[in-house]
């Protein structure tokens, strides 16, 4: 064997498990078929560390992330990863929609968000500016994150460790041999093939497509991902004052997406976003029309009242990778050592949409535990 273990995807997540695992002791090799790391959805996102209330109880997301976010905001002070734990409101417009509230509440508590609390319009409004609600929730946990850099300090401990990290190497095809895996990469100048005990598949939006080059049926384990885009629109500097906190909606019943929010970044500079929009095709299209300026201005000055349409542009999209079809129930990670497949020592991390960024150490450690 050339490796004891293969990771597909240099993504935060397979990041976070380059790290876990070379610590071990195992022989590591990343396989990324861009020219660097995180490229794709790991720097297309909100750059938000939730606190898991949004997830149906016991799910993996729900436990994946309230662990996650307590790892991630431990990593950041250790690993000197820059965050700010800024709080989030998750707000009722209408009378109508504290019910909704209340069952994101009734979830966070149960989901063991520990801090998630009611709080008062006084306190919403004191540090975002004309910002209009019926009723809100305080979840002092949420913050923001540097996410290359995350990635980055990933990347620096596992190659302490001596993990090796093989860049513009696509696998294109993936055989099942005695007690282990022969792995068919393509790179600018070569096809060739390495063998490794182990492999995970953190490969994203095309991680259907790793599992079924496997040898596994995707349809008949309904593994099969959609492509859901996320448009962002920025707030122009000017207006950065008009919050200091991120200020969610309450979310669509679907939970697609978490309905179009507030978000700061490390800068202190405002997005609004993601929106949800299922894309016909399997493209990485991440153009961001300007025909959407109203629907986002509309969507945000339902409680953002001292936002005009000029102070607005159109910026960076994201696609998410999801389980769930258009219309269709909420779906779990799929995080899956696939041995009774037929396939010891592969497992598969399919649909690992948000809240993955903030579980991604948690995600690895639960990995970890399904490799021992
Ligand atoms: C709009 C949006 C907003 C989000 N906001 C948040 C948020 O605020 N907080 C949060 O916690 N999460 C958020 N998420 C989710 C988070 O971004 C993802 O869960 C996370 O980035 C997934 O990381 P990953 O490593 O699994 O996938 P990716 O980042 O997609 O990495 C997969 C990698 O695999 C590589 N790859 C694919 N195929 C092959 C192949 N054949 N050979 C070699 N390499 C291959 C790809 O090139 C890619 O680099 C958001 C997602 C979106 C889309």
């Amino acid at each position: 064997m050339d490796y004891d273990l293969v990771i597909i995807g240099a993504g935060v997540v397979g990041l976070a498990c380059s790290n876990i695992f070379s610590q071990k002791g195992l022989k590591t090799l990343v396989l990324e078929k861009n020219h660097s790391f995180g490229e794709e959805t790991s720097s297309r996102n909100s750059e938000v560390i939730h606190a898991g209330m949004y997830y149906p109880k016991n799910s993996l997301k729900a436990k994946l992330c309230v662990e996650g976010n307590k790892l991630l905001f431990e990593w950041c002070v250790q690993n000197n990863v820059p965050f700010r734990k800024t709080g989030k409101f998750i707000i009722a417009l209408t009378n109508d929609e504290i019910p909704q509230m209340e069952n994101i509440y009734r979830r966070g508590r149960e989901n063991g968000v520990e801090n998630l609390q009611h709080c008062t319009l006084d306190f919403l409004e004191k540090s975002n500016l004309g910002v209009k609600a019926a009723a809100a929730l305080w979840s002092p946990d949420t913050g923001i994150i540097d996410s290359h850099r995350l990635m980055e300090s990933y990347i620096e401990i596992a190659k302490m460790n001596d993990c090796d990290f093989a860049f513009n190497h696509k696998v294109t095809g993936i055989e099942n041999i005695s007690d282990g895996y022969k792995i068919i990469i393509q790179s600018d100048e070569d096809i060739f093939e390495i063998q490794s005990n182990k492999v995970i598949n953190s490969a994203g939006l095309y991680s259907d497509t790793i599992a079924e080059l496997a040898g596994i049926d995707i349809e008949k384990n309904n593994y099969k991902l959609h492509f859901c885009k996320g448009h962002y629109f920025r707030i122009h500097s000017s207006k950065k004052h008009l919050a200091s906190n991120l200020i969610y909606p309450v979310p669509q019943e679907d939970f697609a997406g978490l309905g179009v929010h507030v978000t700061v970044d490390m800068a202190g500079e405002l997005k609004l976003g993601p929106d949800t929009l299922y894309l016909d095709d399997k493209i990485q299209d991440y153009y961001v029309p300007e025909s959407l300026k109203f629907k986002f201005f509309e969507s945000a000055f339902r409680y953002l009242k001292n936002l005009e349409l000029d102070d607005i542009s159109a910026d960076q999209s994201g696609i998410r990778p999801k389980l769930q079809g258009k219309g269709e129930p909420v779906r779990d990670f799929i995080i899956c050592e696939e041995s009774e497949k037929g396939f010891p020592g592969f497992v598969n991390l399919i649909g690992i949409e948000s809240p993955g960024l903030t579980a991604s150490l948690a995600i690895a450690k639960y990995v970890e535990k399904l490799l021992k």
